[in-house]
C-alpha cells in the first residue's frame, strides 16, 4: 500500500545549520548551458563573456569544433573593455548572424556572466530591445550566469526565471492544470508523463518545454511541482503569477517519487485509489531495483560539499532507501520550504552545512574519513590523493536520476566509486 503518510519525520523541522561564509569551490551558471541546450531543441544561448567562458563551455560540453552546437560565446574584448567598441551593435550584430544561419531557431538567449556584469553591460535592455524587433517568429531573453556569488545549477534557475516571464497569462476560468518545473531528461518527462495521464491529469506541461510552442499558459488555476529543489527565483516567478506550489519529495528514489506523484495527484483532486493502481507497481519494482545495492552501500558514511543544490534529497534517499549514514551535508543555499518535507527525514546526527568555507569544511572531512565523498571536480583529484573516494556531484545533473525507472541508476552512481577503490585495492 502506497500512501504520502508513510513518510514519518525523523527530525523537528527547527534543527541547527551550521552556516559558513567564506572561500567557495563551485562552478558558475554557465555550466547549466550543457544540459539546457540539449533539452531545449529550438533554443540558442549566446553567451557574453570572455575566453575563460567559452572554454568552460566547450570543455564541459565536449563539442567538437566542426560540430554545429546551439550556444556560442561573444568574446568581449580589449576594445570593449575600454569602450572603443559599441557593445549593444555588436552583440545585435551577432544575434543577426545566429538567426540567419539557423533558420529553426525560435527562442534565443542572451546569457550574461562576469565580464558582461564587470563592464555593466546592459543585456536585458539590448534583449528587450531584440524582441520586440523579432517577436513572435524568434524570442529574445537575458538571463545570467555569472560565476559572481552563484552556483553552477543557479545557471538554470535563472533561465527558468526568464521563461516565466515569457508565458502567456491563463484566463481566470481556465481549468487546474499541473506545471511540472525543472530541466528532465526526455526520457524522464515522457515517463512521468505517462504516470500522469495514467492517473487522469491530462493538462500536464513541463517548463522548460522541447519546443517554444509547447510553452504552457500561468495563472492561478497552475499547480507546479518542483523537480529540482535549486529553484527558488522560479518558483518565486511562478508565484507573482498567480501559480501555486505543490509541497513533496523531490522525486528521487522510490520514496521521493511516490511522495512527489501522489502529491500531484491530490493537488488536481485525483482519487487516491486511483493514483495508488497507477504507481504501485512501479513503486515496488524500483525499491526491488535500489535493494539490489544496500549490501554494498548500507553503512557507509558519505560527507557531501556543497555543490550542486541536490545535497539534501539525495541525503534523504541514500539514508532511507540504501542505509548510507550521512555525515555533513552541505548545501550551498537551503530553502527551508521547498525541503522542509526532506530536512524531517534526515537524521539528526547528520550536519547540515549552508555556505562554505572550504579549508574549513576540507579539515572536517580530513577528520571523518567518510567512505565516500560527492564534491565538485576542483576538490575531488586532490581528495583522491589523500585517500578519499570520491563522486563528482555534476554527473548528477548530466545523467537522469528522477522517478522510478531511474532510482537504481541512482543508487549505483553512489556504488560505482566505491567498487573502483575496491578494484585500485586488489
Ligand atoms: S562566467 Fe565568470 S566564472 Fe563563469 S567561466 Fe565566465 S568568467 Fe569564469
Amino acid at each position: 500500500m502506497i500512501t504520502t503518510a508513510q513518510v514519518q519525520p525523523t527530525k523537528s523541522p527547527d534543527r541547527s545549520i551550521l552556516r559558513e561564509r567564506g572561500q567557495r569551490e563551485v562552478f558558475c551558471g554557465l555550466t547549466g548551458i550543457v544540459w539546457l541546450h540539449r533539452k531545449m531543441q529550438d533554443a540558442f544561448f549566446l553567451v557574453i563573456g570572455s575566453r575563460t567562458c567559452a572554454h568552460l563551455l566547450q570543455s564541459a560540453a565536449g563539442v567538437m569544433i566542426f560540430a554545429e552546437p546551439r550556444f556560442a560565446t561573444a568574446i568581449i574584448d580589449d576594445r570593449d573593455l575600454a569602450g572603443l567598441a559599441n557593445a549593444d551593435d555588436e552583440v545585435e550584430r551577432m544575434v543577426a548572424e545566429v538567426v540567419q544561419r539557423r533558420p529553426n531557431l525560435r527562442l534565443l538567449f542572451l546569457v550574461g556572466s562576469c565580464p558582461s556584469e564587470v563592464i555593466k553591460l546592459d543585456l536585458s535592455r539590448i534583449a528587450a530591445r531584440l524582441d520586440s524587433r523579432m517577436s513572435p517568429k524568434v524570442r529574445v531573453l537575458n538571463y545570467s550566469g555569472s560565476g559572481i556569488e552563484t552556483t553552477f545549477t543557479q545557471g538554470e534557475d535563472a533561465c527558468l526565471e526568464a521563461l516565466v516571464g515569457s508565458l502567456c497569462a491563463a484566463p481566470s476560468d481556465a481549468h487546474p492544470n499541473l506545471l511540472v518545473v525543472g530541466a528532465l531528461a526526455d526520457v524522464v518527462e515522457d515517463q512521468f508523463r505517462r504516470y500522469f495521464n495514467a492517473m487522469g491529469i491530462e493538462r500536464v506541461s513541463f517548463l522548460p518545454s522541447r519546443r517554444l510552442d509547447d510553452l504552457p499558459e500561468v495563472g492561478p488555476s497552475t499547480r507546479y511541482l518542483l523537480a529540482q529543489p535549486f529553484l527558488a527565483q522560479t518558483s518565486a516567478a511562478l508565484e507573482r503569477r498567480g501559480a501555486n506550489r505543490i509541497d513533496a519529495l523531490f522525486p528521487l528514489g522510490a520514496e521521493g517519487t511516490t511522495s512527489w506523484l501522489m502529491a500531484a495527484a491530490q493537488a488536481l483532486h485525483i482519487p487516491s485509489h486511483r493514483a495508488r493502481a497507477v504507481i504501485e507497481g512501479p513503486a515496488a519494482r524500483a525499491r526491488a531495483v535500489v535493494d539490489r545495492w544496500r549490501s554494498d552501500l548500507e553503512g557507509k558514511r558519505v560527507f557531501f560539499f556543497p555543490d550542486s543544490q541536490l545535497e539534501v534529497p539525495l541525503a534523504r534517499f541514500l539514508t532511507r532507501e540504501l542505509g548510507v549514514k550521512p555525515v555533513e551535508i552541505g548545501t550551498p543555499y537551503l530553502h527551508r520550504a521547498h525541503l522542509a518535507q526532506e530536512l524531517a527525514l534526515i537524521p539528526d546526527d547528520s550536519v547540515i552545512s549552508e555556505g562554505q568555507d572550504v579549508e574549513r569544511q576540507l579539515e572536517r572531512c580530513r577528520r571523518a574519513r567518510p567512505d565516500i565523498t560527492v564534491c565538485g571536480l576542483g576538490l575531488a583529484n586532490p581528495l583522491e590523493a589523500e585517500g578519499l573516494t570520491t563522486k563528482w556531484s555534476i554527473e548528477l545533473l548530466f545523467t537522469p536520476i528522477h522517478g522510478y525507472e531511474q532510482a537504481g541508476d541512482l543508487a549505483a552512481l553512489f556504488q560505482r566509486p566505491l567498487d573502483r577503490q575496491s578494484r585500485l585495492k586488489v
